[in-house]
């Protein structure tokens, strides 16, 4: 693909096939299958990254990979090598619907159910219906183990979560997931598909689940519950985001998500040599292996300390979600992660959010600061979202005061 073809596809979700203009040439999203990379597997995208791109490699929101700096010709070297790696799609249409999240601790922790042969059946399920290609761009699925870290409470058009015996199914509203009844695991793709398709025939142009409005939803959510039974209790409990050690798992996150090449093959190394077989990928950026016993965990917890992953689950950076920026993303004029590590230094102990512009990649949630660069400057919310109305606009230099008058 040209330079020229991949920004008229702008817009779109990337792809391993179907690769984004950015600010430092194109990037392509990985989408790893039911959210785990094998240990060659991560070596491989990071050789890659490192080959045909700028070596820097982010941690998507919806659990993916994003490769960055690809040149034209570097593309081609990119798709040749992930295809190598089993990690591409049919085509470009399979791959941009391949969007399921799925917990990054199922077959991990005894305590939730191992639900990636439910992740597999949805992408197959996906993958063989063309109808499906007719959902907007951004569509996406999730499948939840039912343990304690737990993604069921991310946004996703159409969720499964393990509860007892079934898998209760939910929908996108505007005020998060409602969960709509329940099925079988045997059965939860196939009921996930079936509301898609019911979605592809209700949908206005482009919108989401969540944009169907009161009556269509309604008639979505009629049609969905003819085949689900009653939802269970505890299906809305509060999940947790490990960083560090857990029982035999061991979580980590980059700053920001920025993973460097050498950094994920050392990472994947390390891995393999306290006994993992894969590296899962989480939706808050943060990545889990699992290891063969404590005192594995403590050494790959050093030796990821060492390599400049974050560890420690108080870590300042953690509570700060920033995106590239300038001059990584042609839509920003401020250095959003320059200006990230400065604030990361203050007392502040509140969430923030630093965007390049109002798209907000990084983070949907509302967030106690909000920075959203404009013009070179930040516009300013508090508790809120960079859609906001914002109350002021500062310099960068001038944002660390911000957190001072709390
Ligand atoms: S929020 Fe804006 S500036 Fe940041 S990565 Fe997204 S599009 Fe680019």
């Amino acid at each position: 693909m040209s330079l020229a073809a991949a920004i008229d596809v702008k817009g779109w979700c990337p792809g391993v096939l179907r690769p984004m203009l950015s600010g430092d040439g194109l990037l392509a999203r990985v989408r790893p299958w039911c959210g785990a990379l094998r240990l060659d597997e991560a070596k491989g995208l990071a050789d890659a990254s490192e080959r045909f791109g700028n070596g820097h490699i982010d941690l998507t929101r919806r659990a993916n990979l994003q490769i960055r700096g690809l040149g034209d010709a570097g593309v081609h070297g990119l798709q040749d090598a992930v295809e190598r790696l089993g990690l591409v799609d049919r085509d470009a249409e399979v791959e941009a619907g391949r969007n399921i999240m799925v917990s990054p601790l199922t077959g991990l922790d005894p305590a939730e159910v191992d639900v990636r042969p439910v992740a597999r059946t949805l992408a197959n399920l996906l993958a063989r219906d063309a109808t499906l290609y007719d959902l907007p761009s951004k569509f996406g699925f999730l499948v939840d183990g039912g343990g304690t870290v737990s993604i069921a409470q991310e946004r996703a058009d159409i969720s499964l979560k393990a509860l007892g015996q079934t898998m209760a199914v939910g929908l996108d509203t505007p005020a998060g997931t409602d969960w709509i009844g329940s099925t079988s695991f045997d059965d939860a793709a196939r009921a996930a598909v079936a509301i898609a398709k019911a979605f592809v025939g209700l949908a206005r142009e482009g919108g989401r689940l969540r944009d169907l409005g009161e009556e269509r939803f309604g008639q979505l959510r009629a049609l969905a519950r003819k085949r689900l039974g009653p939802v269970g209790d505890g299906v809305s409990s509060k999940p947790k985001r490990l960083i560090g050690v857990e029982r035999l798992v061991v979580g980590v996150a980059a700053t920001f998500g920025r993973l460097e090449a050498p950094q994920l093959h050392r990472f994947a190394t390390l891995a393999g040599e306290v006994g993992a077989t894969d590296i899962r990928l989480s939706p808050w950026r943060a990545l889990y292996v699992g290891v063969r016993d404590v005192a594995a965990a403590q050494i790959l917890v050093k030796a990821a300390r060492d390599i400049g992953l974050i560890v420690d689950a108080n870590d300042p950076v953690l509570r700060i979600d920033a995106c590239p920026g300038a001059p990584a993303c042609r839509s920003s004029s401020v250095d959003t992660r320059r200006d990230a590590r400065r604030l990361a230094t203050s007392a502040f102990a509140g969430t923030i959010h630093i965007s390049g512009c109002a798209k907000g990649c990084a983070r949907s949630a509302p967030a106690d600061l909000v920075l959203v660069g404009e013009q070179g400057r930040y516009n300013v919310i508090r508790n809120g979202t960079t859609r906001d109305v914002p109350e002021c606009s500062v310099a960068a230099e001038e944002a660390g005061a911000l957190l001072d008058v709390r």
